[in-house]
């Protein structure tokens, strides 16, 4: 029953009590509540109206509960109406006589607001139901109509429609007067469909038997003849001998609009409206077979990766971001010919499947096209954004079964491109793959190996000679891999890997816990201070994070800062200036140093490395093992030296291999050495005892 709808009558001489609980009626949501402070002014307001339900006081002066309800018993109209006595645990006795007098129930005093919420609606419910019992069968329809939210229409043998409600004509799209009368195919386009074998309307009844009702999809016709979906059930009444059914109408258009809308969630991509990749999945399946059919057609497979996209995202946020997505599916999708597709895999990965082409100079230039629309600016919030895409070109060929692997490949092909550089794409070749597979492989078994609280990630340390005093001055940090079987890895073989898949965030974060903790220990022992440098990868720095991440680290480890300092290629500083030196100058601002690492292969101009925050160059391993040699290279270092001195940078030659080059560059006046010569990188216990025993060299 409708909360609004029921009216209840509160009867208390005491003003506060009539407070409460009206209120409490109120916020259960029952908006019609009226109240009477003594007996004789609550039965006057019942002969005048029709109340729900009562609420009635036992003590009350003058008239009281009792007489309330002797009152009542009397007068056939409202001997129907529930009512429940409120009383204090003190008048409990009083309650029993009050059920005799016809009370359905009682609430304690004080109220409880559980109690009364449940008490009343369990009381309105069972004179509903009673209500319905004693009801004649026009008012027992007529009353299951309004409560049913379904449409009900009741009919005869021949399909007119005798009985109809609110919610059927609504449906229709009509009133209830226009239905009556009609025959019951104006409304139901099948309803020959809920006729038994010899043309005569039957109840629908499930096949489990047991009586209950089935329902037949059918399509409803409405007033303004548009058709909708339609659940129709039909259940035999019998009335004075006379057989009528009764039709429950079930409205399905939003249902089949969910579903409709689910099984486009299913099948495309919900940001872009592109097919996503069960879609395309399914299509190219569907290429395959049709080129397995006749050999001398061929369609290719474009896999499409926007460059730098993640950065675009993580700065300008991710509505921006998915402007942007939207903009780059339009283009692509508007670049390609009308038999062709294209879908978005996820993320910022599209693929484009392109149908008859004959070979692989075609993909190539639809490939450029479409590298062409991407390279426009993009216009989004006041910004013009460049951006490009990096894509692997694969054609189909005799060999391939399974679409999936035709998607690896091209796959494979796009990580080469990108791999090479950005901006351009590869054509799939075989041996890309085997190398892909394995390189899975090793993916996987790194990324186990940070995640478990494995021991395989380990940092080695590599010890930087002060080349005054001869001593170790500090040591950097380089990681090992030592995979399940106890073999050693070198950073050469997973780095780029971890950096390609975002693996080198975890990994560098590991390595500089490790090495403070290191540090710490160690400068605990030694008599004199000593530094850690730890490699920092420019994916690290892409990283909004790293800046907080950093932090954390050097907090929580409680290493001094000051003696850390941050190996960062020189290729890495000058790839994007402005972003690096910002960035740089905030880590300067935690204490951190920074290096530049492998100086002298990049293209450093002056003025930049005037500009960032620097404490050390590390001169490139390649001009010191060829110094003797290549006389050219020891003027290179002697350069080098000079423009660090200008700038008060410090210098850290590497990969010192021979006394004689560490004589030239004690000689060229260089601060720091390391190298083999000195020592390999070793496991942290040897390190320990390397630096406790004071070498000199
Ligand atoms: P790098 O930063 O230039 O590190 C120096 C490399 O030169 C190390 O190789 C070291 O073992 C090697 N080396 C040192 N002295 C000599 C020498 O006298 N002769 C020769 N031939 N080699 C010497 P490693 O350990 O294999 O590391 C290779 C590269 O991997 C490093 O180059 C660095 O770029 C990267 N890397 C190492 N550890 C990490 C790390 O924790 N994070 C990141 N992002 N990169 C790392
Ligand atoms: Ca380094
Ligand atoms: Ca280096």
């Amino acid at each position: 029953m409708d909360k609004d709808q029921v009216s209840i009558l509160i009867v208390d001489d005491d003003e506060g009590n009539r407070y409460t609980l009206s209120r409490r009626l109120r916020r259960d949501g029952y908006s019609n509540v009226q109240l009477a402070e003594d007996g004789s002014s609550a039965l006057e307001m019942m002969r005048s109206q029709r109340f729900d339900l009562v609420l009635l006081d036992i003590m009350m002066p003058g008239m009281n509960g009792y007489d309330v309800l002797e009152a009542l018993r009397n007068q056939p109209v409202m001997q129907d109406v529930p009512v429940i006595v409120i009383s204090a645990l003190t008048e409990i006795d009083s309650v029993a006589r009050c059920i005799e007098l016809g009370a359905e129930d009682y609430l304690p005093k004080p109220f409880n607001p559980v109690l009364l919420r449940a008490r009343v609606s369990a009381s309105l419910e069972k004179h509903r139901l009673r209500q319905l019992q004693v009801a004649s069968f026009e008012e027992r329809v007529e009353r299951l109509m309004e409560l049913v939210v379904d449409g009900i229409l009741i009919m005869d043998e021949r399909g007119i429609i005798e009985v109809c409600n609110a919610a059927a004509a609504q449906m229709f799209g009509t009133d209830e007067a226009s239905i009556l009368d009609r025959h019951v195919g104006e409304f139901i386009m099948e309803f020959e469909h809920l006729k038994g074998e010899e043309g005569a309307f039957e109840p629908l009844v499930a096949a489990s038997g047991a009586g209950s009702t089935q329902t037949q999809e059918c399509h409803g016709q409405r007033a303004d003849a548009r058709v909708f979906p339609l659940d129709v059930g039909m259940r035999e009444l019998h009335d004075r001998g006379r057989r009528l059914f009764a039709v429950s109408l079930r409205d399905q258009t939003a249902r089949k609009l969910a579903e409709e809308q689910k099984l486009r969630d299913a099948l495309y991509d919900r940001l872009t409206g592109l097919p996503n990749r069960s879609l395309m999945m399914d299509r190219l399946g569907h290429a395959l077979q049709r080129v397995q059919r006749s050999r001398d057609r061929r369609f290719g497979l474009l896999f499409i990766n926007i460059d730098r996209f993640r950065v675009v995202n993580d700065s300008l946020g991710h509505a921006v971001g998915d402007q942007i997505l939207v903009e780059i599916a339009r283009r692509l999708d508007a670049a390609l010919r009308p038999g062709d597709s294209l879908a978005r895999l996820g993320g910022d990965e599209f693929v484009a499947l392109i149908e008859d082409i004959p070979d692989y100079d075609a993909a190539i230039l639809c490939a450029e096209r479409l590298q062409r629309t991407m390279i426009e600016p993009i216009h989004v919030e006041d910004q013009q954004i460049v951006l490009t895409c990096s894509m692997g070109i694969l054609l189909s060929s005799g060999q391939y079964e399974r679409a999936e692997e035709m998607l690896q490949d091209a796959d494979v092909a796009m990580l080469r491109a990108k791999g090479a550089g950005k901006a351009r794409f590869h054509v799939f070749q075989e041996g890309m793959r085997s190398s892909a597979t394995r390189l899975l492989h090793v993916e996987n078994n790194l990324r186990r190996a940070l995640t478990d609280n494995s021991d395989e990630i380990v940092a080695f340390y590599q010890p930087v000679i002060d080349l005054d005093t001869g001593r170790i001055a500090g040591f950097e940090a380089l990681v090992r891999w030592f995979d399940g079987d106890g073999k050693m890895m070198s950073p050469g073989d997973f780095i780029p890997l971890a950096e390609e898949t975002g693996l080198i965030v975890p990994l560098g974060l590991r390595v500089l816990e490790q090495s403070c903790l290191q540090l710490k220990r160690w400068s605990e022992q030694s008599p004199h201070e000593l530094f850690m440098s730890v490699n920092v990868s420019g994916r690290q720095l892409d990283q909004p994070s790293v800046f907080d991440d950093f932090r954390s680290v050097v907090e929580r480890t409680g290493v001094d800062p000051s003696r850390l300092k941050l190996e960062i290629t020189e290729s890495v500083v000058m790839d994007n200036p402005d972003q690096t030196e910002q960035l740089l100058h905030r880590l300067r601002g935690l204490k951190l140093n920074i290096s530049v690492d492998d100086f002298g292969t990049g293209y450093s101009s002056l003025a930049y490395l005037h500009k960032f925050p620097i404490d050390t160059l590390k001169i490139d391993r390649s001009f010191i093992s060829s110094m003797q040699e290549k006389q050219d290279n020891k003027e290179i270092v002697r350069v080098i030296l000079a423009l660090a001195n200008s700038l008060s940078l410090e210098v850290v030659a590497e990969g010192v291999e021979t006394q004689e080059e560490l004589r030239v560059l004690r000689e060229l006046g260089c601060g720091y050495a390391q190298g083999y010569l000195m020592a390999r990188p070793l496991p942290a216990a040897e390190a320990e005892a390397l630096l406790l025993s004071d070498p000199r060299w």
